[in-house]
């Protein structure tokens, strides 16, 4: 296997690595950035981001993406098409494993985001990222004003979704597969309280149909009569968690019950292990957001090179 050493690897090319590696290549380290099967990350499927500072008219999350690449280049970041498969972390030296290379480093920024979890029904791939089907409300709600749309999950995420997209979305159906939601009491009371909010207890979304490029609404399922029926809308917002990408680093960095890292108490991009960083949605399941993620990347790189100078 092929081996290559540099001083710093970053682990997932995403809002979160790229700004992180753009930090460390500008401070002079030799860095590397490990993209991960989804390069570029999450926000490559994003059609249009209207909440990323300095484009006022909006951005397709792909060209951001790019543009933030682009940057890193200049700066000489080494990008390997490959992803972590497990590491041996010691104090000084970091050895990654990879499926085609081992990679040797002083220093490790891990930031490898987390995937929204799917319905997996028919539809859902196809009206994804532009068509009507999102995972995030906050990033595509503001495109639903006026209109009917429905979140489909049962936890405090879910409330969240509802309650904000309420705001300004005519109507909101949240669609629970229990007879009640699992969200914080104050929380779901809110939820119930608000009167555009409609909750479609013990449902399923059996599929999301639609014409060629829009989703026009969801066949639903009782779970306890099996009935069928269908709820005309136009968006869906799937809240049933994230999964963050933390598989290959268990034994050695640690993470909560949900898989997410944990930083350090007195700083969040550090970790119990020295010399290596965390950055992005990987360690944050509150925000999980684009600027976010990138300012926690350049908080990690500059937090990696404040730990060597000190
Ligand atoms: C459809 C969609 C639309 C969105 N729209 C917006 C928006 O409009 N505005 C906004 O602010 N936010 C938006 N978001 C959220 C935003 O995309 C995320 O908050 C952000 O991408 C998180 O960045 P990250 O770098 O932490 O992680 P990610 O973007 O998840 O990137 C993780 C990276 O790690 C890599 N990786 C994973 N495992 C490994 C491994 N083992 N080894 C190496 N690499 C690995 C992946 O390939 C990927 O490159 C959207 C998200 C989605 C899904």
């Amino acid at each position: 296997m092929e081996f290559l050493c540099q001083h710093v690897v970053v682990l997932g090319s995403g809002c979160a690595g790229l700004t992180a590696a753009i930090y460390s290549a500008r401070s002079g380290y030799e860095t590397v950035v490990v993209e991960g099967s989804l390069p570029g990350g999450q926000l490559t499927r994003a059609p249009s981001v209207e909440n990323y500072p300095g484009f006022p008219t909006g951005i397709s999350g792909y060209e951001l993406i790019s543009l933030m690449r682009k940057q890193a280049e200049r700066f000489g970041v080494t990008f390997i098409g490959d992803e972590a498969k497990g590491a041996h972390v010691g104090e000084y030296r970091k050895i990654i494993r990879c499926e085609n290379i081992e990679l040797h480093c002083l220093e490790l920024i891990v930031a490898t985001g987390s995937s929204p979890m799917k319905l997996s029904v028919p539809g859902e791939d196809r009206y994804e990222g532009g068509g009507g089907v999102s995972s995030c409300a906050t990033c595509d709600g503001p495109f639903y004003k006026g209109k009917v749309v429905a979140v489909v999950g049962g936890g405090n995420s879910a409330a969240a979704e509802a309650l904000y997209l309420s705001n300004f979305c005519k109507k909101v159906y949240l669609i629970h597969r229990r007879d009640r939601m699992r969200a914080t009491e104050t929380t779901a009371n809110k939820v119930l309280a608000r009167k555009n909010i409609e909750p479609l207890w013990d449902s399923c979304v059996e599929s999301i149909y639609g014409d060629d490029s829009r989703m026009s609404g969801l066949t639903l399922k009782n779970v306890n009569s099996g009935e069928l029926s269908t709820l005309r809308c136009d968006g869906v917002f799937v809240s049933i968690g994230h999964r963050p990408n933390s598989d290959f680093a268990r034994g050695f960095l640690e993470v909560d019950k949900y898989g997410y890292f944990i930083g350090a108490e007195n700083d969040p991009a550090f970790t119990s292990v020295p010399g290596v960083f965390i950055a992005g949605d990987c360690a944050d399941h509150t925000y999980r957001q684009a600027i976010v993620a990138a300012g926690s990347g350049a908080r990690a790189a500059l937090a990696m090179e404040r730990s060597k100078n000190s």
